[in-house]
């Protein structure tokens, strides 16, 4: 790990000429320099000419330096470098793959008598159970930072839900969206993928289910009928399946409601509890696939890409349909090798014609999420890939780059795919959809 005050330092002495917002964008540089070349610090600063003193020149050797591939394709890249701050304790332990078993469950007062919390008595006896009144009132007064997010699974919390039982998926602006409606059946997920935008809510407490399912049907019923909705956007949809056990009566309650999907979006193999009953057409039990090479390194404590596939395929064949996320995308040296390898791993898997829908989303970042995933896991691969900051604020491949890949990933599904299945870009702006109009 690089030890960034002492980076800062060095670069401080050897650009001494140089302000500390000017330094500070150098130091970002040379750090980014050092992670993607796995090289001395000194190596990088000692390459540097100097003699002229002239910022605009040593920044510019260094972006060609760090954004080999875009400069090299004569892309601009024009932006401003923040500052470089890893703490070291803010490190995940990523070893041994841990079971969920919380330390202290705090069950809301109109949450006691669920069936959730007897649950919760039952699976976890030797964790301490506290009532409390509300949960936003027990953590109104906690300021949560990394440390305390890297915690997060020692404590759950049973709630009664009342509001944002549904919201429309938040689209980035500019960007088509895809009618996906979101089920607010949890938050906080046990899994810890180095991309994960759940990062950014660094002020989560802990894990929160809500104990008061009934309430979510309900409000479905006035709500819009004949939607896609998921509960999957906060929380992994299948992790804490067998303490909720939600999943049964959510298949149940959208059986009498064939004009609306429900999607599980996972990436675990806990799905005992779906298989426990007959499947459903408008269920659709879905995965992100990637390279067993990325999961291993990024998707840390998930199921592998095999036991992905063999639970889709269980799955598949029990009645329900299934649905694949290549999201986020990321290439890396010999990535054309790799998903190749995927999706002929997925189509000798499942049966094409369960598949109701494939996504493709390329990796995107906000800048702080940046900033957090470079303190959690600083032995990512995935920084150092040439990203910029898009029109929606956010860090993304170069449009030439996204083009290139998601006409490859087209290329190589609409060979296996079913005439039925609908393949689709998610978070893409229309001028990056448009390569769909050409592949199938
Ligand atoms: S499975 Fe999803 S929610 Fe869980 S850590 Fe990975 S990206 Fe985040």
């Amino acid at each position: 790990m690089i030890d960034t005050d002492l980076l800062r330092e060095k670069v401080s002495i050897r650009f001494s000429f140089f302000g500390v917002n000017k330094q500070q964008e150098l130091s970002r540089l040379v750090f980014e320099i050092t992670l993607r070349e796995q090289v001395k610090v000194e190596a990088v600063l000692l390459s540097i000419p100097i003699e002229q003193k002239s910022f605009p020149r040593i920044k510019e050797a260094l972006v060609r330096r760090r954004f080999t591939d875009l400069t090299a394709r004569g892309i601009l890249v024009e932006e401003s470098f923040s500052m470089v701050d890893i703490d070291p304790a803010n490190t995940v332990l990523l070893q041994p793959a841990p079971s969920f078993y919380p330390k202290r469950v705090y069950i809301e007062d109109d949450a006691k008598r669920s069936s959730l919390a007897d649950r919760a008595e039952r699976l976890f006896p030797l964790a301490t159970f506290l009532s409390i009144t509300s949960y936003k009132e027990k953590t109104k007064e906690i300021s949560l930072d990394i440390k305390a997010y890297n915690r997060r699974t020692e404590d759950l919390f049973i709630v009664h839900e009342k509001h944002d039982f549904y919201k429309k998926c938040p689209c980035s602006p500019g960007v088509v969206g895809c009618g996906y409606h979101n089920a607010n059946l949890g938050v906080g997920c046990p899994f810890e993928c180095s991309y994960c935008f759940l990062q950014n809510y660094t002020n989560a407490h802990g894990v929160v289910l809500p104990a008061n399912i009934e309430d979510f049907f309900t409000a479905f019923k006035g709500y819009d009928q004949g939607v896609r909705v998921g509960s999957g956007e906060l929380t992994d949809s299948l992790v804490f399946d067998h303490i909720t056990e939600f999943s049964p009566r959510i298949v149940e309650f959208f059986r009498s409601r064939p004009k609306s999907i429900f999607e599980f979006k996972t990436k675990s193999i806990n799905i005992e509890k779906l298989l426990s009953l007959q499947g459903v057409s408008n269920i659709v039990v879905s995965w992100s696939l990637n390279p067993q090479v990325f999961i291993d390194r990024e998707e840390h404590f998930t199921a592998s890409l095999k036991d992905r596939l063999h639970a889709a395929n269980r799955c598949a064949r029990h009645g329900y349909r299934t649905a694949f996320h290549f999201d986020p995308i990321v290439p890396f040296k010999g990535w054309e090798d790799e998903y190749s390898k995927v999706v002929d791993l997925l189509f000798e898997n499942v049966p094409a014609d369960s598949i109701a829908w494939i996504s493709l989303g390329m990796l995107r970042m906000t800048q702080r999420q940046k900033k957090v995933i470079e303190n959690r896991f600083p032995g990512n691969t995935i920084l150092s890939g040439e990203m910029l900051i898009g029109e929606d604020g956010k860090l993304r491949y170069h449009d030439s780059v996204r083009r290139d890949v998601y006409q490859k990933m087209l290329d190589l599904l609409k060979k296996r795919c079913s005439k039925d299945t609908y393949v689709y870009l998610c978070m893409e702006s229309r001028s990056i959809w448009d390569v769909l109009k050409t592949a199938f």
